[in-house]
Protein backbone atom coordinates (compact mmCIF):
# COMPACT_ATOMS: atom_id res chain seq x y z
CA UNK A 1 0.00 0.00 0.00
CA UNK A 2 0.97 3.47 -0.79
CA UNK A 3 0.91 5.91 1.84
CA UNK A 4 1.97 6.66 5.35
CA UNK A 5 5.73 5.46 6.07
CA UNK A 6 6.48 2.91 8.56
CA UNK A 7 6.98 4.41 11.72
CA UNK A 8 10.17 2.58 13.56
CA UNK A 9 11.24 2.97 16.83
CA UNK A 10 15.12 1.78 17.21
CA UNK A 11 15.99 1.33 21.01
CA UNK A 12 19.93 1.89 21.98
CA UNK A 13 20.63 2.80 25.05
CA UNK A 14 17.28 4.30 26.03
CA UNK A 15 15.61 0.58 27.22
CA UNK A 16 12.51 1.96 28.54
CA UNK A 17 8.97 3.38 27.63
CA UNK A 18 8.47 6.14 30.07
CA UNK A 19 9.55 9.49 29.76
CA UNK A 20 10.89 8.77 26.21
CA UNK A 21 10.21 11.40 23.64
CA UNK A 22 11.16 9.80 20.63
CA UNK A 23 8.93 6.49 21.28
CA UNK A 24 6.38 9.04 22.37
CA UNK A 25 7.15 11.03 19.05
CA UNK A 26 7.02 7.47 17.16
CA UNK A 27 4.08 6.64 18.76
CA UNK A 28 2.23 9.93 17.68
CA UNK A 29 3.33 10.09 13.90
CA UNK A 30 2.37 6.31 13.44
CA UNK A 31 -1.55 7.97 14.36
CA UNK A 32 -2.82 4.84 15.59
CA UNK A 33 -1.06 2.41 12.82
CA UNK A 34 1.76 0.32 14.61
CA UNK A 35 5.12 0.96 14.90
CA UNK A 36 7.97 -1.58 15.14
CA UNK A 37 10.24 -1.26 17.84
CA UNK A 38 13.46 -2.61 16.27
CA UNK A 39 16.87 -3.39 18.34
CA UNK A 40 19.83 -4.13 16.68
CA UNK A 41 22.41 -6.20 17.68
CA UNK A 42 26.17 -4.95 16.42
CA UNK A 43 28.35 -7.93 16.11
CA UNK A 44 31.79 -5.64 17.06
CA UNK A 45 30.53 -3.42 19.70
CA UNK A 46 28.11 -6.39 21.24
CA UNK A 47 31.24 -8.61 21.51
CA UNK A 48 33.86 -5.76 22.80
CA UNK A 49 31.10 -4.92 25.72
CA UNK A 50 32.55 -6.57 29.20
CA UNK A 51 30.31 -9.97 29.73
CA UNK A 52 28.31 -8.41 32.92
CA UNK A 53 26.97 -5.44 30.77
CA UNK A 54 26.22 -8.00 27.90
CA UNK A 55 24.50 -10.25 30.01
CA UNK A 56 22.56 -7.03 31.42
CA UNK A 57 21.50 -5.64 28.65
CA UNK A 58 20.06 -9.33 27.19
CA UNK A 59 18.30 -9.44 30.43
CA UNK A 60 16.94 -5.51 29.68
CA UNK A 61 15.96 -6.48 26.10
CA UNK A 62 13.41 -9.02 27.55
CA UNK A 63 12.30 -7.16 29.79
CA UNK A 64 11.68 -4.06 27.18
CA UNK A 65 10.02 -6.47 24.79
CA UNK A 66 7.81 -8.07 27.36
CA UNK A 67 6.74 -4.28 28.05
CA UNK A 68 6.10 -3.66 25.08
CA UNK A 69 4.42 -6.50 23.32
CA UNK A 70 7.33 -7.82 20.89
CA UNK A 71 11.08 -6.13 19.61
CA UNK A 72 12.17 -6.95 16.15
CA UNK A 73 15.63 -7.69 16.46
CA UNK A 74 18.49 -7.71 13.80
CA UNK A 75 21.93 -8.30 13.78
CA UNK A 76 24.43 -6.40 11.42
CA UNK A 77 25.88 -2.85 11.14
CA UNK A 78 23.14 -0.52 11.64
CA UNK A 79 22.88 1.28 8.13
CA UNK A 80 22.65 -1.78 6.13
CA UNK A 81 20.10 -3.31 8.37
CA UNK A 82 18.08 -0.28 7.77
CA UNK A 83 18.09 0.35 4.38
CA UNK A 84 17.19 -3.71 4.43
CA UNK A 85 14.42 -2.86 6.20
CA UNK A 86 13.57 -0.03 3.85
CA UNK A 87 13.69 -2.38 1.08
CA UNK A 88 11.33 -4.93 2.55
CA UNK A 89 8.55 -2.56 4.32
CA UNK A 90 9.04 0.22 1.83
CA UNK A 91 9.71 4.25 3.44
CA UNK A 92 10.30 4.35 6.74
CA UNK A 93 10.51 7.16 9.17
CA UNK A 94 13.30 5.78 12.22
CA UNK A 95 12.82 7.07 15.45
CA UNK A 96 15.48 7.73 17.68
CA UNK A 97 17.00 8.72 21.00
CA UNK A 98 19.94 11.21 19.73
CA UNK A 99 23.21 10.47 20.23
CA UNK A 100 26.29 12.08 21.66
CA UNK A 101 29.16 9.75 22.08
CA UNK A 102 32.03 9.87 19.41
CA UNK A 103 30.89 6.09 17.71
CA UNK A 104 27.04 7.13 18.39
CA UNK A 105 27.08 10.25 16.30
CA UNK A 106 29.52 8.56 13.51
CA UNK A 107 26.99 5.99 13.02
CA UNK A 108 23.90 8.21 13.15
CA UNK A 109 25.62 9.93 10.05
CA UNK A 110 26.00 7.01 7.97
CA UNK A 111 22.81 5.26 9.28
CA UNK A 112 20.52 8.89 8.07
CA UNK A 113 22.44 8.63 4.85
CA UNK A 114 21.36 5.16 4.27
CA UNK A 115 17.85 6.03 4.92
CA UNK A 116 17.58 8.75 2.73
CA UNK A 117 19.03 6.95 0.41
CA UNK A 118 15.64 4.65 0.44
CA UNK A 119 13.35 7.70 0.76
CA UNK A 120 13.62 7.31 4.37
CA UNK A 121 14.49 9.28 7.40
CA UNK A 122 15.97 9.16 10.79
CA UNK A 123 14.09 11.25 13.68
CA UNK A 124 15.85 11.87 16.58
CA UNK A 125 14.56 13.50 19.92
CA UNK A 126 15.36 14.16 23.23
CA UNK A 127 19.09 12.50 24.76
CA UNK A 128 19.98 10.63 27.67
CA UNK A 129 20.95 13.37 29.37
CA UNK A 130 18.64 16.05 30.94
CA UNK A 131 20.51 19.01 29.02
CA UNK A 132 21.84 17.63 25.99
CA UNK A 133 25.52 17.51 25.55
CA UNK A 134 27.06 21.01 23.64
CA UNK A 135 23.63 22.81 25.20
CA UNK A 136 25.14 24.46 27.48
CA UNK A 137 28.72 26.70 26.86
CA UNK A 138 30.66 29.24 28.32
CA UNK A 139 29.31 33.11 27.66
CA UNK A 140 32.03 33.26 24.46
CA UNK A 141 30.43 29.75 23.04
CA UNK A 142 33.39 27.96 24.29
CA UNK A 143 33.11 24.50 26.32
CA UNK A 144 32.94 24.52 30.34
CA UNK A 145 36.36 22.66 31.32
CA UNK A 146 35.27 23.22 34.80
CA UNK A 147 32.97 21.49 37.01
CA UNK A 148 31.46 24.61 39.52
CA UNK A 149 30.43 26.61 36.16
CA UNK A 150 29.20 24.00 33.77
CA UNK A 151 26.52 22.85 37.21
CA UNK A 152 25.81 26.42 37.19
CA UNK A 153 24.79 27.06 33.73
CA UNK A 154 23.23 23.39 33.70
CA UNK A 155 20.85 24.05 36.55
CA UNK A 156 19.70 27.43 34.97
CA UNK A 157 19.64 25.72 31.48
CA UNK A 158 17.15 23.99 32.84
CA UNK A 159 15.16 20.76 31.46
CA UNK A 160 11.15 19.97 30.47
CA UNK A 161 8.85 18.02 32.76
CA UNK A 162 8.76 13.58 31.88
CA UNK A 163 7.37 12.92 29.11
CA UNK A 164 4.09 10.22 30.11
CA UNK A 165 4.01 7.32 28.17
CA UNK A 166 1.88 7.02 25.35
CA UNK A 167 -1.87 6.17 26.11
CA UNK A 168 -1.11 2.90 24.17
CA UNK A 169 1.62 1.21 22.51
CA UNK A 170 0.60 -0.71 19.24
CA UNK A 171 3.54 -2.43 18.27
CA UNK A 172 3.95 -4.09 15.48
CA UNK A 173 5.52 -7.93 15.84
CA UNK A 174 7.37 -8.56 12.87
CA UNK A 175 9.11 -11.63 13.10
CA UNK A 176 12.72 -11.41 13.22
CA UNK A 177 15.94 -12.64 15.37
CA UNK A 178 15.36 -14.36 18.78
CA UNK A 179 16.20 -11.63 21.72
CA UNK A 180 19.71 -11.80 22.13
CA UNK A 181 21.15 -13.92 25.11
CA UNK A 182 23.98 -13.77 26.71
CA UNK A 183 24.89 -15.31 30.32
CA UNK A 184 26.71 -13.49 33.07
CA UNK A 185 30.06 -14.46 34.41
CA UNK A 186 30.87 -17.34 36.85
CA UNK A 187 31.06 -15.61 39.70
CA UNK A 188 29.55 -12.52 39.09
CA UNK A 189 25.95 -11.50 40.53
CA UNK A 190 23.70 -9.57 37.95
CA UNK A 191 21.39 -6.86 39.68
CA UNK A 192 17.70 -7.22 38.54
CA UNK A 193 17.15 -5.47 34.75
CA UNK A 194 14.48 -3.84 33.42
CA UNK A 195 12.75 -0.32 33.85
CA UNK A 196 10.37 -1.51 36.35
CA UNK A 197 13.18 -2.71 38.21
CA UNK A 198 15.31 0.96 37.91
CA UNK A 199 12.30 2.40 38.96
CA UNK A 200 11.76 0.28 42.11
CA UNK A 201 15.57 1.11 42.85
CA UNK A 202 14.92 4.66 42.34
CA UNK A 203 11.70 4.36 44.98
CA UNK A 204 13.40 2.62 47.33
CA UNK A 205 16.29 4.97 47.28
CA UNK A 206 13.68 8.10 47.39
CA UNK A 207 12.15 6.39 50.61
CA UNK A 208 15.71 5.79 52.49
CA UNK A 209 18.69 6.92 51.94
CA UNK A 210 17.99 9.69 49.83
CA UNK A 211 17.77 11.58 53.06
CA UNK A 212 21.30 10.84 54.51
CA UNK A 213 23.00 10.96 51.31
CA UNK A 214 25.10 13.90 51.70
CA UNK A 215 26.48 12.25 54.80
CA UNK A 216 26.73 8.42 53.57
CA UNK A 217 27.51 8.56 50.16
CA UNK A 218 31.22 8.20 50.66
CA UNK A 219 30.76 5.38 53.50
CA UNK A 220 31.79 1.91 51.01
CA UNK A 221 30.34 -0.32 53.60
CA UNK A 222 26.99 1.30 53.30
CA UNK A 223 24.06 1.26 50.71
CA UNK A 224 23.69 4.83 50.93
CA UNK A 225 24.28 5.79 46.81
CA UNK A 226 21.45 4.93 44.56
CA UNK A 227 22.92 2.36 42.11
CA UNK A 228 20.81 3.66 39.47
CA UNK A 229 24.39 4.46 37.48
CA UNK A 230 23.44 1.10 35.83
CA UNK A 231 19.42 1.79 34.32
CA UNK A 232 21.09 5.54 33.39
CA UNK A 233 23.61 4.00 31.69
CA UNK A 234 21.21 1.90 29.32
CA UNK A 235 18.39 4.27 29.40
CA UNK A 236 15.83 1.99 31.53
CA UNK A 237 15.27 5.46 33.59
CA UNK A 238 15.49 8.94 32.59
CA UNK A 239 17.92 11.19 34.65
CA UNK A 240 15.02 13.79 33.87
CA UNK A 241 12.40 11.40 35.80
CA UNK A 242 14.70 11.78 38.77
CA UNK A 243 14.89 15.18 38.78
CA UNK A 244 11.36 15.91 38.59
CA UNK A 245 10.99 14.55 42.03
CA UNK A 246 14.50 16.37 43.81
CA UNK A 247 14.58 19.18 45.42
CA UNK A 248 17.09 21.34 44.12
CA UNK A 249 17.82 22.63 48.18
CA UNK A 250 17.57 19.69 50.22
CA UNK A 251 18.83 17.07 47.35
CA UNK A 252 22.26 19.25 46.77
CA UNK A 253 24.21 17.08 46.73
CA UNK A 254 22.79 13.89 44.79
CA UNK A 255 21.57 16.51 41.98
CA UNK A 256 25.28 17.63 41.77
CA UNK A 257 26.65 13.99 41.49
CA UNK A 258 23.96 13.96 38.12
CA UNK A 259 25.47 16.99 37.07
CA UNK A 260 28.77 15.06 37.02
CA UNK A 261 27.17 12.59 34.58
CA UNK A 262 26.56 15.50 32.38
CA UNK A 263 29.34 17.52 32.96
CA UNK A 264 31.74 14.66 31.42
CA UNK A 265 29.11 14.08 28.60
CA UNK A 266 29.45 17.72 27.79
CA UNK A 267 33.44 17.16 27.88
CA UNK A 268 33.67 13.95 25.48
CA UNK A 269 31.16 15.58 23.28
CA UNK A 270 33.79 18.42 22.73
CA UNK A 271 36.82 16.66 23.24
CA UNK A 272 35.99 13.28 21.69
CA UNK A 273 39.68 12.06 21.65
CA UNK A 274 39.49 12.64 25.46
CA UNK A 275 37.90 9.21 25.27
CA UNK A 276 41.42 7.52 25.35
CA UNK A 277 43.64 9.79 25.41
CA UNK A 278 44.71 12.76 28.07
CA UNK A 279 42.42 15.57 27.42
CA UNK A 280 45.58 17.90 29.36
CA UNK A 281 48.45 16.95 26.34
CA UNK A 282 51.03 17.81 29.04
CA UNK A 283 50.19 14.48 30.35
CA UNK A 284 51.51 12.89 27.23
CA UNK A 285 54.90 13.48 28.82
CA UNK A 286 54.07 10.97 32.03
CA UNK A 287 56.68 8.35 32.00
CA UNK A 288 55.12 5.14 32.72
CA UNK A 289 56.40 1.72 33.64
CA UNK A 290 55.92 -1.39 31.32
CA UNK A 291 57.48 -4.84 30.89
CA UNK A 292 56.62 -7.85 32.42
CA UNK A 293 57.27 -6.40 35.82
CA UNK A 294 54.32 -3.70 35.40
CA UNK A 295 52.39 -6.40 33.63
CA UNK A 296 51.89 -8.63 37.02
CA UNK A 297 51.20 -5.66 38.93
CA UNK A 298 48.44 -4.86 37.13
CA UNK A 299 47.45 -8.43 36.90
CA UNK A 300 47.91 -7.84 40.85
CA UNK A 301 45.54 -5.28 40.68
CA UNK A 302 43.04 -6.19 38.41
CA UNK A 303 42.40 -9.70 40.87
CA UNK A 304 42.35 -7.86 44.16
CA UNK A 305 45.55 -9.03 45.15
CA UNK A 306 47.37 -6.02 45.76
CA UNK A 307 48.09 -6.28 49.63
CA UNK A 308 46.21 -3.37 50.34
CA UNK A 309 42.49 -4.29 51.65
CA UNK A 310 40.54 -1.49 50.58
CA UNK A 311 41.75 -1.70 47.35
CA UNK A 312 41.62 -5.39 46.69
CA UNK A 313 37.54 -5.10 48.17
CA UNK A 314 37.12 -2.90 45.63
CA UNK A 315 38.71 -4.80 42.15
CA UNK A 316 36.95 -7.81 43.95
CA UNK A 317 33.14 -6.05 44.60
CA UNK A 318 33.95 -5.07 40.63
CA UNK A 319 34.11 -8.77 39.24
CA UNK A 320 31.32 -9.87 42.53
CA UNK A 321 28.89 -7.15 41.35
CA UNK A 322 29.44 -5.78 38.03
CA UNK A 323 29.82 -1.95 40.22
CA UNK A 324 31.82 -0.72 42.51
CA UNK A 325 31.35 1.62 44.99
CA UNK A 326 32.38 5.40 44.23
CA UNK A 327 34.86 6.15 46.88
CA UNK A 328 36.67 2.97 46.02
CA UNK A 329 36.58 3.50 42.06
CA UNK A 330 38.81 6.46 43.42
CA UNK A 331 40.92 4.86 45.30
CA UNK A 332 41.63 1.59 43.03
CA UNK A 333 42.36 4.08 40.38
CA UNK A 334 44.50 6.51 42.28
CA UNK A 335 46.72 2.82 43.23
CA UNK A 336 47.00 1.83 39.55
CA UNK A 337 48.14 5.10 38.08
CA UNK A 338 49.82 6.69 41.46
CA UNK A 339 51.70 3.84 43.28
CA UNK A 340 52.10 1.15 40.30
CA UNK A 341 52.52 4.03 38.09
CA UNK A 342 50.86 2.38 34.91
CA UNK A 343 48.61 4.66 32.57
CA UNK A 344 45.36 5.39 33.20
CA UNK A 345 43.75 3.79 30.34
CA UNK A 346 44.77 0.56 31.03
CA UNK A 347 42.44 0.83 34.17
CA UNK A 348 40.17 2.53 32.32
CA UNK A 349 39.73 -0.64 30.14
CA UNK A 350 39.73 -3.12 32.94
CA UNK A 351 36.68 -1.22 34.78
CA UNK A 352 34.69 -1.74 31.21
CA UNK A 353 35.57 -5.40 31.36
CA UNK A 354 33.45 -5.19 34.14
CA UNK A 355 31.81 -2.67 34.70
CA UNK A 356 27.79 -2.97 33.89
CA UNK A 357 27.59 1.34 33.93
CA UNK A 358 31.01 1.38 31.83
CA UNK A 359 30.54 4.57 29.78
CA UNK A 360 32.62 5.96 27.45
CA UNK A 361 32.49 9.63 29.19
CA UNK A 362 32.27 8.74 33.39
CA UNK A 363 34.96 6.39 32.84
CA UNK A 364 37.70 8.14 30.56
CA UNK A 365 36.80 11.64 33.03
CA UNK A 366 36.40 9.37 35.97
CA UNK A 367 40.05 8.35 35.72
CA UNK A 368 41.51 11.14 33.80
CA UNK A 369 40.69 12.90 37.16
CA UNK A 370 42.39 10.60 39.46
CA UNK A 371 45.21 10.72 36.91
CA UNK A 372 45.33 14.16 36.59
CA UNK A 373 44.98 14.49 32.97
CA UNK A 374 41.32 16.29 32.36
CA UNK A 375 39.42 18.50 33.72
CA UNK A 376 39.09 20.03 36.62
CA UNK A 377 41.38 17.25 38.15
CA UNK A 378 42.23 16.35 41.33
CA UNK A 379 45.61 18.21 42.45
CA UNK A 380 48.40 15.95 41.20
CA UNK A 381 50.18 16.26 44.64
CA UNK A 382 47.14 14.33 46.42
CA UNK A 383 47.86 10.86 46.39
CA UNK A 384 45.15 8.67 48.45
CA UNK A 385 46.59 6.42 50.81
CA UNK A 386 44.97 3.50 50.34
CA UNK A 387 44.74 2.43 53.96
CA UNK A 388 43.94 6.08 55.68
CA UNK A 389 40.97 5.92 53.19
CA UNK A 390 40.02 2.69 53.95
CA UNK A 391 39.84 3.59 57.91
CA UNK A 392 38.02 6.39 56.83
CA UNK A 393 35.40 4.96 54.36
CA UNK A 394 35.18 1.80 55.76
CA UNK A 395 35.61 2.37 59.67
CA UNK A 396 34.60 -0.80 60.90
CA UNK A 397 36.18 -2.66 57.92
CA UNK A 398 32.46 -4.88 57.16
CA UNK A 399 33.21 -3.89 53.57
CA UNK A 400 36.62 -5.68 53.32
CA UNK A 401 35.29 -8.17 54.78
CA UNK A 402 32.78 -8.40 52.71
CA UNK A 403 34.81 -9.21 49.84
CA UNK A 404 37.87 -10.34 50.80
CA UNK A 405 37.38 -13.89 52.95
CA UNK A 406 41.24 -14.24 53.10
CA UNK A 407 40.73 -11.23 55.38
CA UNK A 408 37.07 -12.37 57.12
CA UNK A 409 38.33 -13.48 60.41
CA UNK A 410 40.18 -10.03 61.45
CA UNK A 411 37.98 -7.55 63.63
CA UNK A 412 37.20 -4.18 63.14
CA UNK A 413 39.82 -2.19 61.87
CA UNK A 414 42.50 -5.24 61.88
CA UNK A 415 41.06 -6.11 58.12
CA UNK A 416 42.63 -2.60 56.53
CA UNK A 417 45.58 -3.47 58.46
CA UNK A 418 46.42 -7.35 58.73
CA UNK A 419 50.25 -6.38 59.25
CA UNK A 420 49.62 -5.56 62.95
CA UNK A 421 47.78 -8.88 64.02
CA UNK A 422 49.47 -11.74 64.68
CA UNK A 423 46.82 -14.04 62.41
CA UNK A 424 46.93 -11.27 59.85
CA UNK A 425 48.16 -13.57 57.26
CA UNK A 426 46.77 -16.87 58.17
CA UNK A 427 44.41 -17.05 55.86
CA UNK A 428 46.31 -16.57 52.32
CA UNK A 429 45.66 -12.95 51.71
CA UNK A 430 49.02 -11.00 50.06
CA UNK A 431 51.70 -8.75 51.52
CA UNK A 432 51.50 -5.41 49.82
CA UNK A 433 53.30 -5.28 46.55
CA UNK A 434 54.66 -2.14 46.58
CA UNK A 435 55.77 0.27 49.87
CA UNK A 436 53.14 3.22 49.40
CA UNK A 437 55.48 5.70 51.02
CA UNK A 438 58.22 5.43 48.36
CA UNK A 439 55.73 5.12 45.35
CA UNK A 440 54.36 8.50 46.29
CA UNK A 441 57.35 10.06 46.65
CA UNK A 442 58.01 8.50 42.77
CA UNK A 443 54.34 9.63 41.46
CA UNK A 444 55.75 13.50 42.94
CA UNK A 445 59.27 13.15 41.42
CA UNK A 446 57.10 12.08 37.69
CA UNK A 447 54.61 14.78 37.96
CA UNK A 448 56.79 17.35 38.92
CA UNK A 449 58.48 16.15 35.51
CA UNK A 450 56.44 17.05 33.52
CA UNK A 451 55.23 20.10 34.99
CA UNK A 452 55.98 23.18 34.26
CA UNK A 453 57.98 24.93 37.68
C1 LIG B 1 37.73 5.90 38.01
C2 LIG B 1 36.24 6.10 37.94
C3 LIG B 1 35.51 5.49 36.92
C4 LIG B 1 34.13 5.68 36.84
N1 LIG B 1 33.42 5.07 35.83
C5 LIG B 1 32.09 5.27 35.72
C6 LIG B 1 31.35 4.66 34.67
O1 LIG B 1 31.90 3.97 33.81
N2 LIG B 1 30.02 4.87 34.63
C7 LIG B 1 29.36 5.64 35.56
O2 LIG B 1 28.14 5.78 35.49
N3 LIG B 1 30.04 6.25 36.55
C8 LIG B 1 31.38 6.08 36.66
N4 LIG B 1 32.07 6.68 37.69
C9 LIG B 1 31.34 7.59 38.58
C10 LIG B 1 30.76 6.96 39.85
O3 LIG B 1 31.71 6.19 40.49
C11 LIG B 1 29.51 6.13 39.59
O4 LIG B 1 28.59 6.86 38.80
C12 LIG B 1 28.81 5.78 40.89
O5 LIG B 1 29.66 5.06 41.73
C13 LIG B 1 27.57 4.98 40.60
O6 LIG B 1 26.94 4.57 41.77
P1 LIG B 1 25.52 5.13 42.18
O7 LIG B 1 24.59 5.02 41.02
O8 LIG B 1 25.12 4.47 43.43
O9 LIG B 1 25.86 6.66 42.42
P2 LIG B 1 25.09 7.80 43.21
O10 LIG B 1 26.02 8.29 44.26
O11 LIG B 1 23.75 7.34 43.65
O12 LIG B 1 24.97 8.96 42.16
C14 LIG B 1 23.81 9.13 41.34
C15 LIG B 1 24.22 9.15 39.89
O13 LIG B 1 25.04 10.28 39.62
C16 LIG B 1 26.01 9.94 38.63
N5 LIG B 1 27.34 10.09 39.20
C17 LIG B 1 27.70 10.00 40.50
N6 LIG B 1 29.02 10.26 40.66
C18 LIG B 1 29.50 10.50 39.43
C19 LIG B 1 30.80 10.82 38.91
N7 LIG B 1 31.88 10.97 39.72
N8 LIG B 1 30.94 10.95 37.58
C20 LIG B 1 29.88 10.82 36.75
N9 LIG B 1 28.64 10.53 37.18
C21 LIG B 1 28.45 10.38 38.50
C22 LIG B 1 25.76 8.50 38.23
O14 LIG B 1 24.94 8.47 37.09
C23 LIG B 1 25.03 7.95 39.45
O15 LIG B 1 24.20 6.86 39.15
C24 LIG B 1 33.47 6.51 37.79
C25 LIG B 1 34.22 7.12 38.79
C26 LIG B 1 35.58 6.92 38.88
C27 LIG B 1 36.35 7.58 39.97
Amino acid sequence: MEGAPQQVMWFRRDLRTEDHPALAAAVAAAAGAPVLPLFVVVPGPWRRLGDPARAYVAASLQALAQDLGALHVRTGQPAEVLAELARELGPLEVHATAAHTPAGMARDDEVAEALAAHGSRLVVAGSNYAVAPGAVTKPDGTPYRVFTPFHRAWAAHGWGRPVPRPATLRMLDLPGEPLPRAAGPVGTTMPPAGQDAALARWEAFVAGPLADYGAERDRADLAGTSRLSIPLRWGEVHPRTLLARLDPDRDRRFVAELAWREFYADVLFHAPHSRTRNLDPAFDRMVHDEGPAADALFTAWAEGRTGFPFVDAGMRQLRAEGWMHNRVRMVTASFLVKDLHLPWWRGEREFMRWLIDGDPASNAHGWQWVAGSGTDAAPYFRVFNPVLQGLKFDPDGAYVRRYVPELAHLAGTAAHEPWKVLDGYAHGYPEPIVDHAEEREEALRRYAAIRPS
